[in-house]
């Protein structure tokens, strides 16, 4: 849970760190606003992933099943700035699937957090693979950070790509392939 208190007193004394004057006008609500903002953003620290994983439904198929393009918001852990893109998840079933929107739920839960990406991304595949019991699971994540953007280096467009590969995904070149041409196409 969030302590909205604690994060409106730390937002005031911040603004006072880079010289602001946080009883001004216009940043009056910022410290209340910044804390209601820190629910939404950092609220996927108090849940638990399996929560979404938990709802199975039987299927014969132990065939591939892709979903990509889930887009997602984070908040890199070293400097508090924002990173954002798409998650891509592959897992290979054994005798269970979950639905389809729990996939992007499942992101959600590790990207509102601080975060890094690389974290996240094994993370994720952890998450489905003993949630799902899966067989094989492969997480692909590509993002642009905002702290590599907007601050530092400044390159705008750069991005990071990750990958986690699990159980029948890990040395299998041929199953990679086939998962991230299935990414590229539209
Ligand atoms: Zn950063």
């Amino acid at each position: 849970m969030i302590d909205k208190e604690k994060v409106m007193a730390a937002v005031k004394l911040f603004l006072e760190g880079i010289g602001e004057d946080p009883n001004r006008e216009g940043l009056l609500e910022t410290p209340e606003r910044v804390a209601r903002m820190c629910e939404d953003i950092f609220g996927g620290m108090s849940e638990d992933p399996g929560m979404h994983l938990s709802k199975q439904f039987p299927a014969q198929s132990s065939e591939l099943v892709i979903e990509k393009d889930i887009t997602f918001f984070s908040t890199c852990e070293h400097h508090l700035l924002p990173f954002f893109g798409k998650a891509h998840i592959a897992y290979i079933p054994d005798g269970k699937v979950v639905g389809l929107s729990k996939l992007p739920r499942t992101v959600e839960v590790f990207a509102r957090r601080p975060q890094i990406q690389e974290q996240m991304t094994i993370q994720i595949a952890d998450a489905v693979e003993s949630n799902l019991a899966a067989k094989g699971v492969m997480v692909m994540i590509e993002a642009e950070h905002t702290c590599l953007t907007m601050r530092g280096v400044k390159k705008p467009g750069t991005k990071t790509i990750t990958m986690a590969t699990r159980g029948l995904f890990v040395e299998n070149q041929e199953r990679q392939k086939m998962f991230l041409e299935a990414v590229k196409s539209c």
